[in-house]
């Protein structure tokens, strides 16, 4: 098993499906929700486990062990990210006509997000009258990306996300060196995840991540007047590659300031000591509201440069208005 399975093992979605599986009550479709790849993947293939093997996952069984394996007839997964009608066609003949191994038939459809909705329109049909004996565990980014439809047929699973602490744990788990300076990134990474294991291990497999962090608030500590803006943005070299793991290191430079205003210290980021005094509670609090719409701004897929453009000049702007 893994650390981030273990750790998954007592998160509410895992929980709910197998307290369903005990009471001999599945339900034919369960709807896992969470933004982190990671995680959505996990418990999706997880859930499945729960709901074929007959002691509700234990790893040890035959048909643990054929899942694990890859090798279980009735187990069928799909992890793209795009799914077409062609592919919801095919997934419906194969449920209805095709022979399976033990009691149930389990289907695994961890990107929903990326069903579009024609291909959701033809799949809601088959959720409308389910084969008996098929299970559904299906995976989404967010709730927005699913037609109600399809959602009002679904036990929806919401994943709250990972503490800091067990994402680190996650980060060290897979890495073999243990030397000052990966714990620092280990440590410095899972915060700025913000509980979001994939965007944690992003930043964590980033070579230039402590660089990056450090640049960034030295850009922040220099701050000072949009005339010296453009000068100081070249140096980040944002573009869409690196934008979302920008905004999240800003997000917690600044969540950083206003823990420390309460009076918690976080370890590890010393090149914030002294910067939290430039800025007052209800700016910082602003900030942090800004951060979030370009986060928003991110998702919508605006361009990396003018994202990063609201986002200084705003910085500017509500330390300004914010001044003392
Ligand atoms: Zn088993």
């Amino acid at each position: 098993m893994t650390e981030t399975e273990r750790l998954l093992k007592t998160s509410k979605p895992y929980l709910t499906v197998l307290t369903d599986k005990k009471n001999g009550a599945l339900n034919h479709c369960y709807l896992i929700l969470s933004d982190d790849d990671i995680a959505r993947r996990t418990l999706c293939r997880m859930a499945a486990k729960v709901a074929l093997c007959p002691h509700g996952g234990c790893d040890n069984c035959e048909v643990c062990e054929k899942i694990n394996d890859g090798a279980y007839v009735a187990l069928r997964i799909n992890e793209s990210e795009k799914i077409s009608v062609d592919d919801v066609t095919e997934l419906i003949e194969d449920s209805y006509f095709t022979g399976f191994d033990g009691d149930k038939k389990v289907y695994v459809i961890s990107n929903l997000q990326g069903m579009n909705e024609k291909a959701q329109n033809k799949f809601l049909k088959t959720l409308e009258e389910p084969p008996e004996d098929v299970v559904f565990i299906l995976g989404a980014s967010q709730q927005t990306a699913v037609l109600a439809t399809i959602l009002s047929r679904c036990k929806k699973l919401y994943f709250e996300g990972f503490t800091a602490a067990q994402i680190y744990s996650v980060l060290i788990d897979d890495t073999e060196e243990s030397d000052d300076e990966t714990m620092r990134m280990a440590t410095r990474a899972s915060v700025c995840g913000f509980g979001n294991l994939t965007r944690a291990e992003k930043l964590y497999n980033d070579s230039a991540f402590v660089e990056k962090f450090s640049l960034l608030v030295s850009v922040i500590r220099d701050l000072s007047s949009t005339k010296k803006l453009d000068e100081q943005l070249s140096k980040l070299k944002i573009d869409k590659s690196n934008l979302d793991g920008y905004l999240d290191i800003t997000e917690t430079v600044f969540r950083l300031m206003l823990a420390s205003k309460r009076g918690a210290v976080e370890k590890g980021f010393e090149e914030l000591d002294g910067l939290s005094g430039e800025y007052d509670y209800p700016t910082l609090v602003n900030i942090l509201e800004l951060i979030l719409k370009c986060k928003r701004m991110s998702e919508s897929n605006c361009n990396p440069q003018s994202i990063a453009d609201a986002l200084f000049i705003g910085i500017l702007e509500v330390k300004y208005l914010c001044r003392k």
